[in-house]
């Protein structure tokens, strides 16, 4: 290559790599530039190469079987994806359903819980939490009716959730409404824990995994968990706005209402009764039609998680981060980097958060002159992304070695202060 010189630390990255058992994994995903560092899984996953193939055959159905194919197939997608993503999450078969955005799955199943609760006005959360989902929080409170309200702990430093979350927990509370692992810190709760304080103060826990499904192991049953929702174009690289999935316990299924009732989620949808009766079990919580194209290209890549083992995919994740801190201590942080995650891997998804006052600049450089693509999140946060199965040691490397060349050479300064468009 061009400008770039083995450094020691480089061959010491590819000697991890060579014998890491997952590193076979990378070639099953479309890697059309091999120069460029991606370290942005967390927000949008690579394409495997069966995602392109299924797709092209899902084309073909359409083409040839038209209609036929609702009943040859399609109509079962969303029940038979959640059955997979059932086991990357530790719920049973009968508890995952694939549909609609995780925004949507969020708002249905939070109405469904402040309406099981009724005596009760409170939702907590934190403001770790992924924005979008406390708006829709405050959306669902407002769709539930009556004087109920959101409240938000703060965390004392952006990174770890306030030690007095779980005094919030109260008799008054409904729900508790948590990112599993946070966007920004990657902070990841103690989910049992924190869920039996949710259940000791008679509230139902609702956990957001769309940044820890695929990365780590979950056992959304173990711990109690009521409900969950969960993203799939993150770490189960099931393409850009791949349905999402969501989460009832078996116990809570027929006593909860999908507030956006549908003839999908209808006892009989091809009865077409005027009157609605919800379907038993976890499929009232379908609405409408599947996307059938977008749940086709989503199996091939929870298909690979499962394929390698979700505890295999934590082991390097684990590794791939602590390497990446490592780094930054001895590398980044002489350079004003801050790291703005936490040092306990046990508490740790599977980014890594550093700070810079020249963020935004920085990022822009990385990805514009270095190719290294990490992505950026208001204020100063640029986060380093680790999907165990396609992201190498060698590319964390070279990560680290453009993030110091652009703050040692001031390359950001040729870029503008403002944001524009998706960072
Ligand atoms: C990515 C993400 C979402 C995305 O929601 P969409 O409805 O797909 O836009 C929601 N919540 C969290 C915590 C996320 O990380």
């Amino acid at each position: 290559m061009k400008t770039r010189s083995d450094t020691p630390d480089l061959e010491a990255a590819r000697a991890l790599d060579a014998r890491d058992a997952l590193a076979p994994f990378r070639a099953r995903f479309v890697i059309s530039d091999p120069d460029l560092v991606y370290l942005d899984g967390n927000s949008l996953g690579r394409l495997p190469h069966a995602a392109a193939e299924r797709t092209r055959e899902v084309l073909a159905e359409w083409g040839e079987g038209l209609i036929g194919n609702w009943n040859a197939g399609w109509m079962d997608l969303p029940r038979r994806l959640g059955e997979k993503v059932a086991l990357l999450v530790g719920a049973d078969a009968d508890e995952v359903l694939l549909a609609d955005s995780t925004s949507v799955n969020l708002f249905k199943l939070s109405v469904a819980a402040l309406r099981a609760r009724p005596g009760r006005r409170t939702v907590v959360s934190d403001d770790l939490n992924f924005p979008s989902d406390l708006y829709v929080l405050r959306a669902a409170l407002a769709a539930a009716g009556g004087q109920r309200r959101l409240r938000v702990i703060p965390s004392p430093d952006g990174i770890l959730p306030s030690p007095d979350l779980q005094d919030a927990f109260q008799a008054d509370t409904a729900l508790v409404a948590l990112s599993h692992t946070t966007f920004k810190s990657a902070y990841t709760h103690h989910m049992a824990a924190v869920t039996a304080a949710a259940h000791r103060a008679g509230a139902l826990m609702l956990w957001d995994v769309s940044h820890s499904a695929g990365a780590l192991p979950i056992r959304l049953r173990e711990a109690g968990a009521d409900l969950a929702v969960g993203c799939c174009y993150k770490y189960l690289n099931g393409g850009p706005g791949a349905p999402a999935f969501l989460y009832v316990r078996r116990e809570l299924q027929n006593a909860l209402d999908n507030p956006i009732a549908g003839w999908l989620g209808c006892e009989d949808p091809f009865r077409f009764a005027p009157e609605y009766a919800p379907a038993p079990g976890l499929r009232r919580f379908l609405t409408g039609t599947p996307p059938v194209l977008s749940l086709a290209a989503a199996e091939p890549g929870i298909d690979l998680l499962l394929e390698a083992g979700v505890e295999r995919v934590r082991a390097r994740s684990v590794a791939q981060t602590e390497y990446l801190i490592a780094r930054w201590e001895r590398d980044l942080q002489p350079l004003g980097y801050t790291l703005k995650s936490p040092r306990d891997a046990e508490r740790r998804g599977s980014h890594v958060t550093l700070g810079h006052p020249e963020g935004l600049r920085i990022s822009r450089a990385l990805a514009d002159r270095m190719r290294v693509v990490p992505d950026f999140r208001l204020p100063d946060n640029i986060r380093l992304g680790v999907a165990p199965l396609y992201t190498t040691f060698e590319e964390l490397a070279r990560g680290v070695e453009a993030l110091a060349r652009v703050v040692r050479e001031r390359l950001y300064d040729a870029y503008p202060r403002e944001r524009r468009g998706v960072t």
